[in-house]
């Protein structure tokens, strides 16, 4: 497994032990260097937009001191939602890399598709099904474990 995705799987871990939804993202730098790491945190912080890519993004951003990554690649473990894809294309980022692929709530390559529209000005090179099966795992036993 890649380190940036095995960052972004530990990061899924520890927002599972807080009670988030399994998701982590990691932004790396042009140089390789990670910049922000994140998992969710909507019901700590109280705040529905506070999914592990915003965060990851916002911390990526104070620790280069811009507003845009470019150069930069986000590695996250589900396929990223429409806010979050529209952060991304919003960051420059410039390869997105997902686990999961999220047919229920997903943005990229499943209902908005933000990335195919005409109203989107960047867009980032996508791979998706990036060592998605711990991340597929993880989501599985918590919402299972959430049904009992
Ligand atoms: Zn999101």
């Amino acid at each position: 497994m890649t380190r940036p995705m095995q960052i972004a799987l530990e990061e899924a871990k520890a927002a599972a032990a807080r009670g988030e939804v399994p998701v982590g993202a990691v932004v790396v730098s042009p140089s390789g260097e990670i910049v922000g790491r994140a998992g969710n945190r909507t019901l700590e912080d109280k705040d529905p937009t506070a999914h592990a890519e915003m965060l990851a993004i916002r911390a990526a951003c104070m620790a280069l001191g811009t507003e845009r990554l470019i150069g930069c690649d986000l590695y996250v473990t589900l396929e990223p939602c429409p806010m979050c894809a529209g952060a991304i294309s919003f960051a420059r980022i410039r390869r997105l890399y997902f686990g999961a692929d999220d047919p229920k709530s997903g943005g990229v390559e499943h209902g908005a598709r933000v990335f195919s529209r005409s109203t989107c000005h960047h867009a980032p090179e996508v791979y998706g099904d990036i060592e998605s099966g711990p991340s597929r795992a993880l989501l599985r036993t918590f919402f299972a474990a959430r049904r009992d």
